[in-house]
C-alpha cells in the first residue's frame, strides 16, 4: 500500500459502534479504527489480523470469567 501525501484522505464509515468506529479512506485504502481519542491507521490486512485477535481474547475473556464464576460481560450495543 502507498501512501498519500498530497491529497487528504477521504474516509467513509465501515462500522461504527458505542466504543469504536471504522473508516476507509477512497483514496488510498488505508483503513483507520477509531477507540475514543485515538485513531489508529492500518491496511486492511492488519485489520483483518486484528479482528482475529480480538475475536480470540473476547472467546478467552468469556472462557476465563466463566471458570471464575464470573457473569458475562455485558455489552453495549451499537448500530453497526
Ligand atoms: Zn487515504
Amino acid at each position: 500500500m502507498t501512501s498519500n501525501p498530497n491529497r487528504t484522505c477521504r474516509h467513509h464509515s465501515l462500522a461504527q459502534g458505542p466504543v469504536a468506529q471504522v473508516q476507509l479512506c477512497q483514496d488510498c485504502g488505508c483503513v483507520s479504527m477509531h477507540l475514543g481519542a485515538t485513531t489508529v491507521r492500518m491496511d486492511p490486512e492488519a485489520l483483518h489480523s486484528v479482528w482475529h485477535t480480538l475475536g480470540e481474547a473476547v472467546a478467552h475473556l468469556g472462557r476465563e470469567r466463566m471458570a471464575l464464576g464470573q457473569p458475562p460481560v455485558n455489552v453495549p450495543r451499537g448500530d453497526a
